[in-house]
């Protein structure tokens, strides 16, 4: 049977957000999607998550400097399963301007990437959109027998 914790998690999520030395281009698009323009919060996203235990869905930025990589991987394991993790900015994605140098991308290179949001920075509306196609199809039916 479902609990009441599972059902609340099927239409609601927890977002924590990860920024792995990006140039805050990509973070500040992040927080334009909290803004009265964007308001991801009206679709039942809470998008300032801080304990990953309590999160759903990780959003990266950056293109993991050499500090982040142990680090990337111990915040993934700590939030609890079903989990969606999405990559944000060509950076993450693809590691762009900084291929070479102290970092390391892609972030696919470390943890499972459900999507990607390519662009330098991309647009809030993607970070809405994207959210909301790959999310609910994970957590819909999650605790259901
Ligand atoms: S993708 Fe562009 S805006 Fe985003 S962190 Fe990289 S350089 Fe900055």
């Amino acid at each position: 049977m479902r609990s009441l914790k599972d059902f609340a998690r099927s239409k609601s999520f927890h977002v924590i957000y990860l920024n792995t030395g990006s140039c805050n281009g990509c973070d500040i698009e992040i927080l334009a999607s909290l803004s009265p323009r964007y308001d991801i919060e009206q679709y039942g996203i809470f998008a300032h998550q801080p304990n990953p235990r309590e999160a759903d869905v990780i959003l990266v930025t950056g293109p993991v400097a050499e500090q982040w990589e142990e680090k990337l991987v111990s915040l993934y394991r700590k939030v609890p399963e079903p989990k969606v993790v999405v990559a944000i900015g060509q950076c993450s994605c693809s590691g762009a301007l900084f291929e070479d140098g102290e970092t390391d991308p892609p972030v696919s290179d470390y943890i499972p990437v459900d999507a990607k949001i390519p662009g330098c920075p991309p647009r809030p509306q993607e970070i809405v959109d994207t959210l909301l196609q790959v999310a609910p199809r994970v957590f819909k039916g999650y605790g259901e027998e």
